[in-house]
């Protein structure tokens, strides 16, 4: 089975983790602080501050920013269902804002509807996560002038888009934002087996969320209810969490930062050569908008013709050792979501068919996405194959 991603570790990356195995420290040693200084390097933000997962670097984001019950934290209906997660575990409701036919990514227009009407209510959201959604950045700009306005704050979710780049400059610089979080799960751009970090211009949004990350307990004086009793003092001033990072993970993530640059523009070769293939075929990709450059962790296209055609699509290129795969369902249409304990007002607005209307193209794009094998392995006679059987399949539809 051809997958839709997959990592590539280089005999660099294999050394850099036997070195970490050998040496004194897995944990809490000098590697994590070395792969944020890289991850700091790469794209200009102030700080950054790696932990275990993406989602756990959302949680820690939301509490930073001072999410709690009765707040509200509003994201993209097509995305993991981390993106909506960080909310209900911080006590706050989540909503949902539509996302824009051809990219996929929030839509700004929808956004500014939804916050005109979310004022007369008194319901405007606290944090706003707009997500990446397959590598191409949202149009923060725009965002973040809402933001302004509105007052709410933006966490970027660039777990699909480190290496992007928007306005010619890049994702996790948080010009737009108060925090970008990216994912270094294997099927992510690169990756420390499990692993995420948090980046941010704040330098007490960077403390909080590092000292989140271990339990709430500090080694700093300055931060101490009294003069250290002894060396060997320290104090939770908070309740936090263990969502560290290891030294072999970070080691790991250290050495494919030095690939970052050939992981993406490999991806872009092969979602270029796609493109073409598709020009002649009646599938439609996402599309790309002006001033970004996508860090291409999905190739998606569209089947139209609706959901029969979508899961024939799926059936065969599946039975022809094709592992395509179905970037997202709607998160509000997922079980937990339609059951779970919002405010009441919430629970009514997220799921019920009245409020579909708000969040038509999602259904319409759920019912059409599928996402094509792309990663820096995949081997131009696995792409034809993958075109040859789409194309198959579209002759089918047309008889
Ligand atoms: C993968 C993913 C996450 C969560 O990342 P983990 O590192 O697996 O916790 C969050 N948001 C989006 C959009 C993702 O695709």
């Amino acid at each position: 089975m051809i997958p839709y991603g997959k990592q590539k570790i280089t005999e660099e990356d294999i050394d850099a983790v036997i070195r970490v195995l050998r040496s004194s420290f897995l944990t809490q040693g000098p590697a994590v602080s070395k792969f944020e200084q890289s991850l700091r390097s790469y794209t200009d933000a102030k700080h950054a501050v790696a932990v275990n997962s993406c989602t756990s670097a959302l949680h820690l984001s939301c509490l930073a920013l001072g999410l709690g019950p009765g707040d509200i934290l509003w994201t993209s209906p097509i995305s993991f269902v981390a993106s909506a997660n960080c909310a209900l575990y911080c006590g706050a409701s989540v909503d949902f804002v539509d996302i824009e036919p051809d990219t996929a990514l929030m839509s700004v227009e929808k956004l500014e509807e939804k916050l005109q009407q979310a004022e007369k209510e008194g319901k405007l959201p606290k944090i706003v996560v707009p997500v990446h959604f397959a590598g191409q950045p949202c149009d923060m700009q725009q965002v973040h002038e809402l933001g302004k306005k509105y007052g709410f704050s933006i966490i970027e979710d660039a777990a699909h888009a480190i290496g992007a780049r928007y306005q010619g400059e890049p994702v996790g610089n948080c010009r737009y934002s108060d925090i970008t979080v990216f994912s270094f799960h294997p099927v992510k751009i690169i990756t420390t087996g499990e692993g995420g970090a948090a980046l941010t211009n704040d330098l007490h949004l960077a403390e909080r969320i590092a000292l989140l990350r271990s339990h709430g307990v500090t080694r700093d004086p300055e931060k101490m209810s009294k003069e250290p009793d002894g060396p060997w003092y320290y104090e939770q001033i908070e309740l936090g969490f263990n969502y560290r990072m290891t030294d072999i993970q970070a080691a790991l993530g250290y050495t494919q930062m030095e690939s970052l640059d050939h992981f993406v523009s490999r991806r872009n070769e092969i979602a270029s050569w796609y493109d073409e293939k598709f020009n002649v075929l009646s599938v439609e990709p996402l599309r790309l908008k002006s001033e970004r450059d996508s860090a291409y962790h999905l190739y998606v296209t569209r089947i139209e013709g609706g959901e029969k055609k979508r899961d024939y699509m799926h059936n065969q290129l599946r039975e022809a050792g094709v592992g395509v795969n179905l970037h997202f369902i709607p998160v509000y249409q997922q079980p937990y979501y339609r059951t779970v304990e919002q405010t009441e007002d919430m629970q009514k607005e997220c799921v019920s068919t009245d409020n579909l209307k708000w969040l038509n193209n999602a259904e319409h794009y759920y019912a059409r996405a599928i996402s094509l094998p792309i990663y820096p392995a995949l081997q131009l006679e696995e792409m034809h194959h993958v075109v040859q059987v789409i194309s198959q399949v579209t002759r089918d539809f047309e008889q």
